[in-house]
């Protein structure tokens, strides 16, 4: 029987990062949607913890025509959604040292737009730069730093400009379908029912299912880290995102002239409030000062998120077989940012029934019921 407090909805979308808000914004022109978030504010998780970089060449196949699709948004995003540009430039360049030369040469004869510069030309840009680090180098001009927050916020403006509602606070704790519709009872006691629901609840997405009664598609969350330092005397404003082929570290120009440095560590967590571990920001440190000249006095500020992976690593849009009604928007691993403007159209498009028009070839690469004959 529904309970007094039950609200009808035409789309019920649960976790509120930037998976979520763009499902939402999407569907909010032809549906009434709840989009429902555990925590106080949204974009806890990692949808707040990101790098903010949009690098095209990125990702497997469904991410980079993902981040490509995504770019006509980002540089005319819809009327009135930012007040200022959402991307800035941001080249990328990266440096080989002798073992990591062949590396270097695949990704430059493999990506787009990955041309060599000469190691002598990345000194000059960054004058940290140790002599003999490196042997050769490459640049990957065309790629931006994303306002993150400007674009989440736009998602959820979108959202409640449609008379939507953004539900903070409730975490969907019993998700059931009946009579053709799926009910969602959240942590404040309130119950939001629509027949349709999208899993985009990030780390979670596989917990969720299993609320749900929906077979898990094997999600795994990884641990990146990210501190912040001082560079001391040099300016590194205008330095370009900075790290090495193999991609063990890379160094981020943040605001205030400091400078944000990762190992780019991939740990296999749970799902949780993750916090950084001592041992990847000394990782990190060292890392970094092999290639450049900066004494770390003191770390600023750290912090780690969550990069949830499928199986094959591609992302996994669209709806479950097995479950009507139920549709998936998760395993956004690195690229959750850079890909959510058109990863949001494709899956307001799949739960509308809509023809995906020019994103129609990633809709395979992106069935989540590929991992059906896996599933348990
Ligand atoms: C250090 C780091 C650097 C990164 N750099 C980049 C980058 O440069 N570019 C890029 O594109 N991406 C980057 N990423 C990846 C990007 O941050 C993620 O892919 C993206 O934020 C994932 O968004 P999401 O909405 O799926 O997850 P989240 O932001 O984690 O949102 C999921 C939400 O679901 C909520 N939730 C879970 N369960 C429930 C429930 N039962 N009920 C209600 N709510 C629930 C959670 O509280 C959470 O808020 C980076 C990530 C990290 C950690």
């Amino acid at each position: 029987m529904r309970g007094m407090d039950t609200q009808d909805f035409d789309a019920i979308v649960i976790g509120a990062g930037m998976a979520g808000a763009t499902t939402a914004a999407h569907l909010a022109a032809t549906h009434k949607v709840a989009l429902l978030e555990a925590e106080e504010s949204a974009g806890y998780h990692s949808t707040g913890r990101s790098a903010a970089l949009w690098i095209g060449n990125y990702g497997g196949p469904d991410a980079r025509a993902l981040t490509l699709a995504s770019r006509a948004f980002f540089e005319n995003p819809w009327p009135g959604f930012a007040s200022a540009p959402l991307l800035a430039p941001r080249p990328v360049i990266n440096l080989a040292p002798e073992s990591q030369r062949a590396h270097l040469e695949a990704m430059i004869a493999e990506g787009t737009g990955i041309e060599p510069i000469a190691v002598s030309e990345v000194a000059t840009m960054v004058p940290a730069l140790r002599p003999g680090y490196a042997v050769a180098a490459s640049i990957e001009r065309d790629a931006f730093e994303i306002d993150v927050a400007s674009l989440h916020q736009g998602f959820l403006n979108v959202l409640r400009k449609s008379g939507g509602v953004l539900a903070l606070r409730n975490r969907a704790g019993r998700i059931e379908r009946r009579n053709g519709a799926w009910e969602a009872e959240t942590s404040s006691g309130a119950v939001f029912r629509a027949p349709k629901i999208v899993d985009a609840a990030g780390a979670w997405g596989d917990e969720v299912a299993a609320i749900a009664g929906v077979g898990r598609i094997g999600l795994q969350p990884k641990r990146r880290t990210a501190l912040i330092v001082d560079p001391g005397q040099y300016d590194c404003t205008q330095w370009p995102l900075l790290g090495d082929a193999d991609h063990t570290w890379y160094v981020r120009a943040e605001a205030r002239r400091k400078l944000m440095v990762s190992p780019a560590d991939e740990t296999d967590m749970n799902p949780h409030d993750v916090q950084p571990d001592e041992l990847d920001i000394a990782i990190a440190v060292e890392r970094m000062q092999e290639a450049l000249d900066i004494p770390v006095t003191r770390i600023e500020h750290r912090w780690a998120g969550l990069r949830s992976f499928t199986p094959d690593r591609s992302l996994a849009i669209g709806p479950d077989a097995a479950a009507p009604g139920f549709f998936w928007m998760v395993g956004q691993g690195g690229f959750g940012i850079q890909t959510s403007p058109a990863a949001g159209a494709l899956i307001a498009s799949l739960v509308r029934g809509d023809d995906p028009g020019p994103l129609a070839p990633v809709v395979p690469m992106v069935d989540p019921n590929r991992f059906r004959r896996s599933r348990a």
